[in-house]
């Protein structure tokens, strides 16, 4: 069980090789073993799971199945779950159950897919390394001393380590591919539109994206089957014909151009990284890939465009923790001003508190066009940089990020350190473009991930190209010790 892909999962499932009972108590069993020590969940609930899994075995007992029915899956706290105690890895959520189901929920429900568990994430998904959530850092399972990487930190241990076939994650800066790179396994962003925001817990509304965190391409193609689909209920989902992403992986590669942005390869990437990319590189020239100079001129400007974009937004979304309608409420107060400044001030964390202080500044009258303003241009230009490059060539490649999994504590007290993580990757999010993150080898002990990027809605092509690559390397298959 442990080794399988989700379509053998799928399979063995069908043929009643074992079932969704026992499949979902086996990573049940390998949760309990390891996340004392991996704190990859935030709440697990036996009984749903099994009920779950129980329900699952009926559907297939009666024949209709689809491909995730009982398959347990990895739900990133920020997702809400009937009944399920959804955090966002806030002690402002610690005690919120969810009323309703969030589409991506939903969706992997009607597909009778199991969720096992709720998983730990940076505070409002504010974060590179899972060090601000609320419930404890989360250990990388190549090595305990480092980071697995953040926001989706939870889910990429929990991946990594095997305690869930797969897993979901949210990417708004970077948050599902900086991990992947980090943990050693495959993460997709997809296109701006394409997955629901509908009952995501908001962080930065214009570049939040949920998508599949699992690890093979393969694995994410079939996720991301389940994730997407026009939503009436998100105001920015695209309503486009859904596509089926297993069928166009093993096309061929030959001739297709890999633009290699030069600015991906300066001195902010360390050069054992650069050397795996080269790799990786070398290796796609065999397989018949073409590749091509390329510039996104741009790309120095993505880090300090999103951070006043992101607070932006984030300063709005988290305006609702008031104590009143919902979430913690402070125990003492004198009058509602005071409870409400209780509320927050106890509520949330430094980084949070940071983000809702540089969003309103940069929303405030007088600085609105300085900055906010600025920032939006500066988007457009990023945009527009993208769009000349896929002019020349069919999908980008890259580092996922800038270094392997660094110590924890160690970037804990530089914000701007922190937030270099994301020098490869938020310029995609700025674009609204689809980017994945692909086990590529080794420093070390210590995974590193290659980013493919792709023209927006092309998932098909970037998931082909990440599928190609690991027919013929296994990276994606390397496991850490100790976890079998
Ligand atoms: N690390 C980035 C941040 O802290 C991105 C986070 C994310 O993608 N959710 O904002």
């Amino acid at each position: 069980m442990l080794n399988l892909s989700l379509k053998e999962l799928s399979l063995a499932l069908g043929s009643k090789k074992f079932t969704s009972v026992e499949l979902t108590q086996f990573f049940l069993n390998r949760i309990k073993k390891f996340n004392s020590s991996l704190n990859a969940f935030i709440t697990i609930d036996e009984e749903k799971s099994l009920a779950m899994a129980k329900k699952s075995d009926q559907l297939i007992q009666s024949g209709s199945k689809s491909c995730l029915t009982g398959i347990p899956i990895a739900q990133k706290d920020i997702f809400c779950a009937d009944g399920w105690k959804t955090t966002c890895g806030s002690k402002m959520l610690e005690n919120f159950i969810a009323p309703y189901n969030s589409t991506v929920i939903k969706k992997f429900n009607e597909s009778g897919a199991v969720n096992i568990g709720k998983t730990n994430m940076d505070e409002f998904a504010m974060g590179s390394s899972n060090e601000t959530s609320y419930f404890g850092t989360v250990k990388n399972p190549w090595n305990h001393d480092c980071v697995p990487g953040g926001s989706s930190g939870g889910s990429a241990a929990a991946v990594a380590a095997r305690l869930a076939p797969a897993a979901t994650g949210t990417d708004t800066g970077g948050s599902i591919r900086q991990p992947a790179s980090l943990c050693g396994f495959t993460g997709l962003k997809p296109t701006y539109g394409l997955v629901s925001r509908y009952g995501m817990i908001a962080f930065a509304s214009s570049l939040d994206q949920a998508g599949p965190m699992a690890i093979s391409a393969e694995d994410c193609a079939l996720m991301l089957e389940v994730m997407t689909g026009y939503d009436n209920k998100d105001s920015t989902s695209i309503n486009r014909k859904k596509q089926n992403y297993t069928n166009c992986l093993d096309e061929k590669i030959e001739g297709v151009r890999i633009g290699v942005p030069k600015e991906f390869f300066e001195d902010t990437l360390n050069p054992d990284v650069q050397k795996v990319v080269q790799e990786a590189l070398t290796q796609y020239e065999k397989l018949g890939a073409k590749i091509i100079n390329i510039s996104l001129p741009n790309n120095f400007l993505a880090i300090p465009a999103y951070y006043v974009i992101a607070p932006a937004e984030a300063s709005s979304n988290l305006s609702r923790y008031d104590g009143v309608r919902y979430g913690y409420r402070t125990k003492e107060y004198d009058d509602l001003m005071d409870m409400y400044f209780k509320t927050r001030q106890e509520g949330f964390g430094d980084e949070v508190k940071r983000r809702i202080l540089i969003g309103t500044y940069v929303l405030s009258a007088g600085y609105f066009d300085a900055y906010y303003l600025k920032a939006q241009k500066i988007r457009r230009l990023i945009a527009n940089d993208f769009k000349h490059a896929y002019e020349k060539c069919d999908v980008i490649l890259g580092p996922s990020a800038p270094s392997v999994a660094f110590n924890s504590g160690e970037k804990q007290e530089d914000p701007l350190a922190m937030y270099m993580q994301d020098i490869f990757t938020i310029s995609t999010n700025l674009a609204g473009l689809p980017a994945m993150s692909v086990p590529a080898g080794f420093i070390k002990d210590l995974p590193v991930g290659l980013q493919l990027i792709g023209n927006h809605f092309e998932e098909s092509k970037i998931l082909n190209m990440a599928h190609v690559y690991q027919q013929n390397t296994d990276w994606h298959l390397h496991k850490p010790k100790g976890i079998d």
